[in-house]
């Protein structure tokens, strides 16, 4: 019985110094207690190996999309830069509609293409920490003003009015050029699958732990089924194929908030519009009053 007691409690010993990335074998006997020492040594070894090897993989492949992102810079900027001299020449000598068609399509797919390729090296830096996001306690109007202003000139073009609502102001604790980006592909979004002269809705309100900007539309909505799958990395619903787009920002803005302790959520019924909510720490109580 005392065997037993003993034999326990060096397992849980064991167990307690693995977790601790302490363990060492304390005897070499015929014992069972010190084959499953060695078994152990052995189980903990292979998962530091394991664990390294998945560090370098990832230094693998941070560096490919580095690399990838500043081989291809100057290339698409060629193409970007000789489309548009292609598709001005084109103009100027009076060539079919067909050929200048095609010159825009160069020019539109070369932009999409950078686009792309940034999308992918902000979303490899942001995975793999090489750029922080470093939340700091400030205004949530200043936030939500700068990515208003933003998404404005597109707003315009479509003639779909921007209504802000931010009665209060209050603290949050984020990050500004990031949360900026997270909260303006949102709006982005509902600008872009919105109808013409619609209403783009933006309201500021404080809860107990979080601040939330909701932004809501007058555009298609989105199903049950798609709610879910909208934050994942690529996706993009079937409904949207006629609208440009590469499914990474909500990803992104999913990612960000995250990182700053915030979260995220959609409020949907197709035909009938939709509301996003991003919620960020609220940092204080001390309300700023307009
Ligand atoms: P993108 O807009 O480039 O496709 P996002 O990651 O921003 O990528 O959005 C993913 C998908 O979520 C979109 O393709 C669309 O299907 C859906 N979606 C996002 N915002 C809205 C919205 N306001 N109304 C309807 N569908 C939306």
């Amino acid at each position: 019985m005392i065997v037993r007691r003993k034999s326990w409690e060096r397992l849980n010993q064991m167990l307690d110094e693995g977790i601790r990335g302490e363990f060492t074998e304390s005897r070499y006997d015929e014992t069972e207690l010190s084959k499953l020492e060695a078994k152990w040594k052995q189980f903990l070894d292979a998962s530091v190996i394991a664990r390294g090897n998945l560090e370098q993989e990832k230094e693998n492949i941070k560096g490919m999309i580095s690399d990838i992102s500043h081989q291809t810079k100057t290339p698409v900027a060629n193409i970007r830069l000789y489309g548009e001299l292609l598709r001005e020449s084109l103009e100027k000598s009076g060539a079919e509609p067909g050929q200048r068609e095609m010159a825009a399509q160069i020019c539109r797919q070369a932009e999409k293409l950078e686009f792309l390729i940034q999308s992918l090296t902000k979303m490899s830096r942001l995975e793999s920490d090489i750029v922080a996001v470093h939340p700091k306690s400030q205004s949530i109007r200043k936030l939500v003003e700068r990515a208003v202003e933003e998404v404005r000139p597109r707003a315009e073009k479509k003639e779909i009015s921007l209504d802000v609502e931010c009665r209060e102001d209050f603290l949050a604790e984020y990050d500004e050029k990031w949360t900026a980006e997270a909260l303006f592909n949102v709006l982005d979004n509902a600008v872009k699958y919105s109808p013409a002269h619609s209403c783009v809705r933006i309201a500021v309100k404080a809860r107990e732990l979080y601040g939330c900007i909701e932004v809501s539309d007058q555009g298609p909505g989105i199903s049950e089924e798609d709610t879910p799958r909208i934050f994942q990395r690529f996706y993009r619903a079937d409904s949207v194929d006629q609208e440009e787009g590469v499914g990474i920002g909500l990803y992104l803005a999913r990612e960000i908030l995250r990182k700053e302790n915030g979260y995220i959520r959609v409020r949907s019924k197709p035909g009938s519009g939709s509301t996003f909510g991003l919620y960020l720490p609220i940092s204080s109580q001390f309300f700023q009053k307009r």
